[in-house]
């Protein structure tokens, strides 16, 4: 390991929604030994709780709204100070804005860790065409698409074909929201892109489409430089 990443190494998995972070994520976990931190995953379990902030929480990602930026960091100050984030971590989901931009390389900074940003380029007309037919297992995590990954189909209609739990369409994967996401994108988490180039944070573009995910996998570690 290069002696500047001698603190752990953080790999920011950034892109639009759809562009396959979570997917990526998940790969890469094995790979690299490192835990996936989802800022949406964590989200949707703090909605669960179907309290005051939960609801609060559930109105914002159903309307395809980004949370707040003080809400969001809080719960990855958090999550990523305990023990087996210490080697590093995958981060998906984050920084979706300027001001989450500066808290994360600030901070990881500060905590001598060394980081490697990738940029998962995906046509927005592929996007929608993936996040409109996802699916999703509430129990076991996993994501099918209908027509690449297509799910059991028995007496409870769509079910997850490992543990045989029905599959769900996310509400914010309903066409209306997804093109709701993509603008809040545009707006909000776009603009990180010109930042870090601005500020001198080199970032790595990898297309996100038109080969598997296992393919892509391997481009992203076999041209990971570590900052
Ligand atoms: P996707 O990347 O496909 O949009 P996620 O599961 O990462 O899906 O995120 C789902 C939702 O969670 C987002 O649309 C947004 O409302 C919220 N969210 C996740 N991460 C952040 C963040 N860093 N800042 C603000 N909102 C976030």
């Amino acid at each position: 390991m290069p002696e500047s990443v001698k603190g752990g190494l953080v790999l920011i998995l950034f892109g639009a929604p759809g562009s396959g972070k979570g997917t990526q994520a998940r790969l890469l976990q094995e790979k690299l030994q490192l835990p996936h931190i989802a800022t949406g995953d964590m989200l949707r379990e703090r909605m669960r709780r179907a309290d005051e902030q939960g609801e609060r929480i559930r109105g914002l990602l159903e309307a395809g709204n980004l949370v707040t930026d003080d809400l969001i960091t809080e719960m990855l100050a958090e999550r990523t100070a305990e023990a087996d984030c210490s080697r590093g971590f995958l981060l998906d989901g984050y920084p979706r804005t300027v001001a989450q931009a500066e808290w994360i390389f600030q901070c990881l900074a500060g905590r001598g860790m060394g980081w490697v940003v990738i940029h998962l380029k995906v046509d927005y007309n592929e996007i929608i065409r993936r996040l409109a037919g996802r699916r999703t297992c509430v129990r076991c995590g996993p994501v099918f698409h209908q027509a690449n990954q297509p799910p059991v189909y028995g007496s409870g209609g769509e079910l997850c074909g490992k543990c045989g739990t029905s599959l769900i369409v996310r509400e914010d994967d309903r066409e209306g929201v997804i093109r709701h996401r993509l603008a809040a994108y545009d707006e909000s988490t776009k603009p990180v892109l010109d930042w870090m180039t601005a500020q001198g944070v080199p970032f790595r573009e990898v297309d996100g489409a038109g080969q598997s995910p296992e393919e892509i996998a391997q481009r992203i570690v076999a041209g990971a430089k570590f900052a």
